[in-house]
C-alpha cells in the first residue's frame, strides 16, 4: 500500500515536471512568434508611412515644378528631385507587394488603371485623383487624338503630356486600339502599332513607355500571345491585364450595377483595377471607389516596369 502511495506520487511528480517543462517550450515559442510578429507589423508601419511621406513629397514637388515653369536651371534640379522621388517610391512599393505576398502585411494595394484614352472627359477623371492626392495609369492609344473623341471642338492633344506632369504613370495601349481592324493580323502588326504609339507619348511627354496592356486584354492575342510578349520583351515592354473592374467596357446600365461590379470585383490583395475614362458612370462613382478602397486597406498606386503585376 505504502509502496503504491510513493510509486503514485512519483508519477505525478513525474507528469508536473513533464507539463511544466512542455509549458515552458510552448510559452518559449509563442513569445518568439509573438516578437516576430510585432516586429513584421512595425515594418509594415514604418514602410507605408514612408511610402505617404514620400508620395507627399512628390507631389509637393510636381507643384514647385509647375510655379517655376520658366527657370529652367531649378527646372532641371526639380526634374531630377521628381525621378530620384518617384523611384523611391516604386521602389518601397516592390518591397510592400513581396510583403503583402508573403501574408507579412495588413496593406494592401490597387493600381488604377484608365484606359483608351486621352478623351475630354479624361480632365475630369484627373481633377478627381488629383483632388484624393492618388497616383493612377493611364494606357493610351493614339488616333486620331487631335481631336477629342467625345467632343470635336476640342484637342486632346495636350492631355498626355499633363497625365505624366501630374505624375501618373503613362502606358501604351497602342496606337489604333483596332481590335478586329488589323492589330492581330500578325506579330509585326501588333508590335508595330506598339511603336507607333510609343513614338507618339515620346514626342508628346518626353517619357518612354514600358509597359503595354493589349486591347481587349492579353487572351485577345489568342495564338500570337507568347509570339508577342517575347517581341515585347526584346523591346524591354512588360505587359499588364487586371483583375477588378466595374464592366465599364461593356454596356453599364447605371451607377449601381457599376457600383456592385466594382466592389465584387475587389476580393485580392493587389488589384489591378481596369477602368475607361470615356465612361460618365465610372467618373461619378470613382471618388466613392477610391474612399472604398482606402477605407479596405489599399494603398492607391501607379504602375511601374518592375511591379510584380507587370508580366515581363
Ligand atoms: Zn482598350
Amino acid at each position: 500500500m505504502e509502496r503504491n502511495k510513493g510509486k503514485t506520487s512519483k508519477g505525478i511528480i513525474l507528469v508536473l515536471i513533464l507539463l511544466t517543462i512542455s509549458l515552458s517550450i510552448l510559452l518559449y515559442f509563442t513569445y518568439n512568434e509573438y516578437l516576430e510578429y510585432n516586429n513584421i507589423l512595425k515594418d509594415n508601419k514604418e514602410l507605408n508611412s514612408k511610402i505617404n511621406i514620400l508620395n507627399k513629397e512628390y507631389t509637393k514637388e510636381l507643384d514647385i515644378k509647375k510655379e517655376l515653369e520658366y527657370n529652367e536651371n531649378t527646372l532641371n534640379n526639380i526634374e531630377e528631385e521628381i525621378i530620384k522621388l518617384k523611384e523611391e517610391v516604386f521602389s518601397l512599393a516592390s518591397k510592400l507587394e513581396d510583403k503583402i505576398t508573403n501574408s507579412e502585411s495588413n496593406y494592401k494595394i490597387a493600381y488604377l488603371t484608365f484606359d483608351d484614352g486621352p478623351y475630354l472627359s479624361t480632365d475630369e477623371v484627373l481633377d478627381i485623383l488629383d483632388k484624393y492626392k492618388v497616383k493612377a495609369t493611364f494606357f493610351t492609344i493614339g488616333l486620331d487624338k487631335d481631336i477629342c473623341y467625345d467632343n470635336n471642338n476640342y484637342s486632346c492633344a495636350e492631355t498626355y503630356k499633363k497625365e505624366v506632369d501630374l505624375g501618373h504613370t503613362i502606358a501604351n495601349h497602342t496606337y489604333t486600339h483596332a481590335i478586329f481592324r488589323g492589330l492581330y493580323n500578325s506579330t509585326t502588326s501588333f508590335i508595330s502599332d506598339v511603336k507607333r504609339q510609343e513614338t507618339l507619348i515620346e514626342e508628346r511627354t518626353g517619357v518612354k513607355t514600358n509597359i503595354v496592356r493589349f486591347p481587349g486584354g492579353s487572351s485577345t492575342a489568342r495564338g500570337l500571345k507568347e509570339s508577342i510578349i517575347n517581341e515585347l520583351r526584346n523591346l524591354g515592354y512588360g505587359w499588364a491585364d487586371w483583375t477588378a473592374n466595374d464592366g465599364d467596357g461593356g454596356y453599364l446600365p447605371n451607377t449601381t450595377v457599376a457600383w456592385n461590379n466594382f466592389t465584387n470585383s475587389i476580393n485580392e490583395n493587389i488589384e489591378v483595377v481596369l477602368f475607361h475614362d470615356y465612361s460618365n458612370i465610372t467618373i461619378s462613382i470613382l471618388p466613392k471607389a477610391i474612399e472604398y478602397l482606402q477605407d479596405n486597406n489599399y494603398i492607391l498606386l501607379p504602375l511601374f516596369y518592375n511591379s510584380i503585376k507587370v508580366n515581363k
